[in-house]
């Protein structure tokens, strides 16, 4: 991996549910061309049993994540399906980029959107589907991992698909290693880095 100095940048990795962020993100961070590191970002939904505090996101109760908000700790929060909160540090954020490190913040529109007014120079990269035909396919098959029906998850997704334009880039899905050859030859780009 390339050392860089001066500060990082931020990268925003957004998509609708079911596209497959998680995994793009966890290799994308295997591979990337620049030092990338993931933001740990703060939620008030219960942890998954496979979720650890601290690693997966920090998880606090609905009365902390109030009182951080006051405090003005969050770069951005939204509450997400009408139901959790979930949010980044502005703080998590900042040591990163003034270590030199880039930042990976794998957020919805809303929080995206929030974080590019702040951060102009952020790199905002769009997760697509393959075909909206995919994408229910994989939501159906998602199982009910959190509160919300196939249908109901489908309808957020649209909206978000709506979103993608509002990204620098926008890269589809269909195949995994694929996708993240097409964000490392982004990310070096970004940096200036010739092959
Ligand atoms: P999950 O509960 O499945 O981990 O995440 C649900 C949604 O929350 C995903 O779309 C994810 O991108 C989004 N998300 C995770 N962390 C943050 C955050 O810090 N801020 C915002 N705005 N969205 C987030």
């Amino acid at each position: 991996m390339v050392e860089f100095a001066g500060r990082g940048k931020i990268v925003i990795l957004s998509g609708p549910s079911g596209v497959g962020k998680s995994t793009v993100r966890r290799l994308l961070l295997e591979r990337a061309p620049v030092p990338l590191v993931r933001s740990v970002s703060v939620t008030t939904r219960p942890p998954r049993p496979e979720e650890r505090d601290g690693v997966d996101y920090y998880f606090l109760t609905p009365e902390e994540f109030a009182r951080r908000k006051v405090a003005g700790d969050f770069l951005e929060c939204f509450q997400i399906f009408g139901g959790h909160w979930y949010g980044t540090l502005r703080e998590e954020v900042e040591r990163h980029l003034r270590a030199g490190r880039w930042v990976l913040l794998e957020i919805d529109v809303q929080g995206a959107s929030q974080v590019m007014a702040i951060y102009p120079e952020a790199v905002s990269i769009f997760l697509l589907p393959p075909s909206l035909e995919e994408l229910k396919h994989r939501l159906t098959q998602r199982g009910t991992e959190d509160a919300f029906s196939a249908n109901e998850r489908l309808a957020r997704a649209t909206q978000e698909l709506k979103f993608a334009n509002h990204y620098r880039y926008q890269v589809v899905n269909d195949n995994l290693d694929d996708v993240v050859n097409q964000i490392r030859e982004i990310l070096k780009a970004e940096a200036g880095l010739s092959n």
